[in-house]
């Protein structure tokens, strides 16, 4: 059964210019992208969507570095998705990271790690509600109306 995950490409990821790239290893892995934005945090969107965190003692960089600039979030179908999302993305810690992966090749420290990926599907929910609309989540998949030759023929 496919299921859903939700992802943020962080602002160093962002601003340093690697949005598509990070956008064509998900789609090569085989997700869909059924939501995809630009936006970006303020100081309370970030306690509230970090608020596990808080009491952490990286909160507060944790806020400084995702209130730095655009990120970019997306709803993300696959089968499995939520494991093999975080399986693709690798270790918190880009040290730690396996090869081959997200933040393996485009995080830069343990908070400027580049990407975020749901824990669970219950989070996953949740953490895409807070961005989009049921509206913004789109099911519909490319399908043609008419024939090809029918779209092409002017
Ligand atoms: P994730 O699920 O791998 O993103 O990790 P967590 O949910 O535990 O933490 C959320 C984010 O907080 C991580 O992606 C990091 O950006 C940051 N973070 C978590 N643990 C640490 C830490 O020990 N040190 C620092 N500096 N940042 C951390």
């Amino acid at each position: 059964m496919t299921n859903r995950t939700f992802t943020i490409i962080k602002p160093n990821a962002v601003g340093l210019g690697h949005t598509g790239e990070i956008l064509e290893i998900i789609e090569k892995a085989g997700f869909r992208i059924l939501a995809l934005k630009m936006v970006c945090l303020s100081r309370s969107d970030t306690e509230k969507f970090y608020h596990v965190h808080k009491e952490r003692p990286f909160f507060r960089t944790l806020n400084l570095f995702m209130t730095a600039g655009p990120i970019v979030v997306a709803v993300l179908e696959k089968e499995n998705a939520v494991a093999d999302f975080r399986t693709l993305i690798g270790a918190t810690d880009p040290a730690k990271a396996a090869e081959g992966t997200i933040r393996k090749r485009f995080a830069e420290s343990k908070t400027r790690n580049a990407i975020h990926a749901s824990d669970s599907n219950e989070n996953a929910a949740w953490e895409a509600s807070f961005f989009f609309t049921d509206k913004e989540i789109l099911e519909t998949t490319y399908q043609l109306p008419v024939s090809p030759e029918e779209i092409d023929k002017d």
